[in-house]
């Protein structure tokens, strides 16, 4: 009777387990934007990274290896914003491009410095420098790089944490919808002046980027159709009220506000 239970019991138990990794197999439900050609998929990971996927094709955008990666999918495109390690992060690159076959990867100049002195990323992947306002079209993906930087914040008076100029936001065109990724940023008047946006990511940390009431105010200048709070905890452990402090500011403005689970799932140890 007890062997009898074991033999039946044996492959219900490997379902479960299998069952168990492929519910993990991704950090958090991908969010689903209706778009020409077919949805755009995008999965928040950790803090400023996700995986946008359309076409066929997949962009990992500021990988970071806090994240839990398992399950992400390798890149055919790769965005970073910014030098920072919690963007700019050479193992995770690593860990996510594709070893065998064509990974392409967009970054200001002054990541590609440090991207292109990796010996082992450089290999066949092409690394192309974007200064803000420049585009490139890449595995059939329109990137327009547009600035990021700090107006009043800084870590001592006449310094910035993201100097003007030197870093990038991006503004991705997929099925004629309009994504912008704002990277660590102020309410710069750029952004206030962005048109025709579908969706964006707006960072509010302090002290590093902006309060959950400039992001608001942020949104109500350049009226995106749907926006999520992103980049918005500093220590990753530690909880705030800037997602719900955001989506406050924003009741009545027609924009809608998605709340996701960014700092949900780090890393396994
Ligand atoms: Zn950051």
């Amino acid at each position: 009777m007890l062997m009898n239970f074991i033999l039946r019991a044996a492959p219900l138990t490997a379902f479960l387990v299998f069952s168990a990794s492929a519910a993990r197999a991704l950090p958090n439900p991908p969010e689903i934007v209706p778009a020409q050609g077919g949805p755009i998929k995008i999965t928040p990971i950790f803090h400023a990274s996700m995986q946008i996927e359309y076409g066929g094709k997949v962009i990992q955008v500021d990988p970071f290896s806090a994240g839990d990666y398992t399950g992400a999918k390798k890149a055919d495109l790769i965005l970073i914003t910014h030098t920072h390690p919690d963007h700019l992060d050479l193992k995770a690159i690593e860990g996510i491009r594709k070893q065998s076959a064509f990974t392409a990867m967009i970054m200001p100049p002054a990541a590609a410095t440090i991207v292109l002195h990796s010996i082992s990323i450089r290999g066949a992947n092409p690394v192309f420098p974007l200064n803000n306002g420049q585009s490139k079209t890449m595995a059939g993906i329109r990137v327009e790089a547009v600035p990021a930087y700090n107006i009043v914040r800084g870590p001592k008076p006449g310094q910035k944490f993201h100097p003007k100029g030197q870093f990038n936001g991006y503004i991705l065109t997929l099925g004629g919808k309009r994504i912008y990724i704002a990277g660590d940023t102020e309410a710069t008047p750029e952004m206030k002046a962005l048109k025709k946006i579908d969706v964006a990511f707006l960072p509010m940390n302090l002290p590093f980027t902006m309060t959950p009431q400039e992001a608001a105010a942020d949104a109500k200048a350049f009226k995106p159709k749907v926006v999520y709070p992103y980049h918005y905890r500093y220590p990753f452990d530690k909880a705030n009220e800037n997602p719900q402090q955001f989506q406050k500011a924003l009741v009545g403005s027609g924009i809608q506000v998605r709340l996701r689970g960014w700092y949900a799932h780090p890393a396994p140890k």
